[in-house]
């Protein structure tokens, strides 16, 4: 029975905002609560849930979630040193598990690690080794680094700005996920930077200019051999099948 781990954590910061976010500033849960927390809520993790609970051969493991109450200013470091020790603690008592989920924003920094999700990421690395797939799903106004795109097997984006595909993005991942652990694709990822500064009312995905950019994205998905994700940190992913043209997530 493959095992599933499913952790979170999201936080968007404003290096403008002069107040440190503390760890009371955020709200965490672990074990089987990551789980039910979700249930019947329109989170990327409820979407991934609806998706896991198709196949009744899984087994899901909650593991963490921390969200903050809010958005905030720069993490304080001993804030985020204890939340990073309870997310990769959960990974820890896992070690068994065969493909891992991390719902992450992207966009997250401490004082001194200015690139929290791929700082989770790597540790996470150094405790799975590369034997376990790791599917990341991120806000499309995260920051998507080296670190993030090394240490996941694939990276999942929002396609809408005002975001209102927090579900279909966990659905996107889940079955991204599935399909790496089965073996049917092996994830690539590549960056390609895109010339455009878009703000404001541009970036809104229905009316804007980043629509055209996520829309042209989108399309690639109906292509051969490319699955692409735009991310407003000028990142395109792209999935190359390891045995015929399929669509893609
Ligand atoms: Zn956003």
């Amino acid at each position: 029975m493959p095992k599933i781990l499913i952790n979170e954590l999201k936080q968007e910061i404003s290096s403008f905002n002069p107040f440190l976010c503390q760890y009371t500033d955020w709200v965490t849960l672990a074990g089987p609560a990551v789980l039910t927390f979700h249930e019947g809520l329109g989170t990327e993790v409820a979407g991934a849930l609806a998706v896991f609970a198709q196949h009744p051969e899984l087994e899901l493991i909650g593991g963490y979630s921390a969200r903050a109450i809010t958005s905030g200013g720069t993490l304080a470091d001993a804030a985020f040193a204890q939340l990073a020790e309870e997310f990769l603690s959960a990974v820890r008592a896992n070690l068994d598990v065969d493909a891992i989920y991390f719902c992450l924003h992207g966009a997250c920094a401490a004082q001194t690690i200015h690139d929290c999700e791929g700082y989770l990421l790597a540790e996470t690395r150094k405790i799975v080794g590369e034997r376990v797939p790791i599917v990341t799903s991120l806000d499309l106004h995260g920051i998507l680094t080296d670190e993030i795109l090394t240490h996941s097997d694939a990276v999942v984006l929002y396609h809408t700005y005002p975001h209102v595909d927090f579900f279909e993005t966990g659905e996107r991942s889940a079955r991204l996920l599935l399909r790496i652990l089965s073996g049917e694709v092996q994830p690539v990822s590549v960056r390609i930077p895109i010339p455009a500064l878009v703000r404001g009312s541009e970036l809104k995905t229905a009316t804007g200019r980043w629509g055209e950019c996520v829309r042209a994205a989108i399309a690639f998905e109906n292509g051969p051999a490319a699955s692409p994700a735009a991310c407003s940190s000028e990142t395109l992913s792209r999935m190359s099948p390891t045995s015929s043209p399929m669509s893609f997530w």
